[in-house]
């Protein structure tokens, strides 16, 4: 089995203990365990408040050493629990458990599990403890996974050991219908299928790291999301052929943190679009939505919008910067919008559903900005400040409530939270 937990799971030393019972009852019932853990609360935020104060854009390999020592705190006290309770634990890096990652510091991807080590620390009877988030390239440089990270590591050991799920110990009872701190009556859900549970990451909802789903549908891995305060049964996230029903929508989901730039002038012409992203996609900035305009008339200059994460936005502008007067003429920005979407593999079959929540928006009198869809997704770009209206709005025009329970602490956490 591979149990991970979270950062507020492991924030302080009662909370590493509980952790530790936790993980020695799975033993004791049979199991080998491997535990990923997160760094406890708000510790990488602080490492990256710290590497702020010393420099204004911090090199990234030094980032990744720093931030990297996040999960090995946790790990390492987590398995001095574990050893007074009786059991022998033993925590490892990322790197001396055998991740491998590319070379894209902050951001990177894990191309390897050489899962020998903690093999053979299982068969020598251990439990053992793995720091998330982190790897190490073939340049055996340490890098990390991204904000969220450790899902991905969990996901990534069950893979490579075959393990019969991953549990995701977390601070709220599961995956909502929507965030329960927007949405009182928002129902857990006892199934999502990867399809759906892809579309709400990638949409807002901060329970999994995208990657993670990503990882998990790829590799088959069970994804198993559930409090580590309580013993109540969670979501289980599956193939589309496991899951039970499939109603027309699932959840709807948001994000406080997009930013749109605009680009206005864009010659009409072959490979303009091209040239564009191609030097975001060098500054490595995660685009999103992308809408352009033809020009209305002949000769005219089109226009190009698209949204990226807020914290990519200076990165972003910056790589602009160079292509001012040869691949568009204006830069208009705008630092403070935010994303609803409603997600249901359902809608792939059933008209209206956009017509259904463009009209509940429109009773909110929010404005939309840029639309885009998928076969199981609709998204809508707003001002931030409509964000929450609009999810409590359609959340009760999709009649989504239930019985369900509301978690502790901080549900859903925003997108790069942890
Ligand atoms: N500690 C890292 C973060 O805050 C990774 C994780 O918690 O998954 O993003
Ligand atoms: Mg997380």
């Amino acid at each position: 089995m591979v149990m991970k937990f979270g950062g507020t799971s492991v924030s302080d030393a009662e909370r590493i203990k509980r952790a530790a019972r936790r993980i020695v009852a799975k033993r004791e019932a049979g199991h080998g365990v491997v535990a990923v853990l997160s760094a406890r609360g708000k510790t990488t935020d602080e490492l990256i408040a710290m590497a702020e104060e010393v420099s204004a854009t911090p090199d990234p390999r030094e980032m990744d050493m720093l931030l990297s020592t996040g999960e090995r705190i946790s790990c390492a006290l987590c398995a001095m629990a574990i050893n007074d309770l009786g059991h022998r634990a033993i925590s490892l890096t990322g790197s001396q458990a055998g991740i491998v990652t590319d070379e894209s510091h902050t951001k990177a991807r894990i191309i390897d599990v050489r899962a020998e080590r903690i093999e053979a620390a299982l068969q020598e009877d251990h439990i053992v403890l793995v720091a998330g988030f982190q790897g190490m390239s073939e340049a055996r440089d340490v890098t990390t996974l991204g904000r969220g990270g450790s899902d991905t590591t969990a996901v990534a050991v069950a893979a490579a050991l075959k393990a019969r799920e991953c549990e995701i110990y977390t601070d709220v009872d599961g995956v909502f219908s929507a965030d329960p701190r927007l949405v009182a009556d928002a129902r857990l859900l006892p199934q999502v299928s990867f399809e759906e549970m892809l579309e709400m990451a990638a949409s807002g909802a901060g329970v999994l790291q995208l990657r993670s789903v990503e990882y998990a549908r790829n590799h088959g891995v069970r994804i198993h999301c559930r409090s580590s305060f309580t013993d109540k049964p969670g979501t289980v996230v599956v193939g589309e052929a496991d899951t039970m029903e499939q109603p027309l929508i699932t959840a709807v989901t948001h994000s406080t943190s997009e930013a749109r730039l605009t680009l206005a002038g864009v010659p009409d012409e072959p490979g303009a679009a091209a040239r564009i992203f191609a030097a975001l996609a060098e500054a490595n900035v995660n685009v999103d939505m992308i809408v352009q305009n033809e020009p209305t008339s002949a000769g005219g200059l089109a226009e190009i919008s698209f949204t990226v994460p807020r914290e990519d936005f200076s990165v972003a502008s910056k790589a602009l910067e160079g292509l001012r007067g040869e691949a568009y003429t204006e830069l208009v920005a705008h630092a403070e919008m935010g994303k609803v979407s409603i997600v249901g593999a359902g809608m792939r079959s059933h008209p209206g559903v956009a017509a259904k929540v463009f009209a509940t928006l429109a009773a909110e009198e929010i404005n939309i900005d840029m639309i885009s869809t998928s076969p199981i997704k609709i998204s809508c770009v707003i001002p931030r400040e409509g964000v929450e209206r609009a999810v409590s709005a359609l959340h009760a025009a999709f009649e989504l409530s239930g019985p369900g329970t509301v978690g502790v602490e901080q549900p859903f956490s925003p997108r790069g939270a942890a």
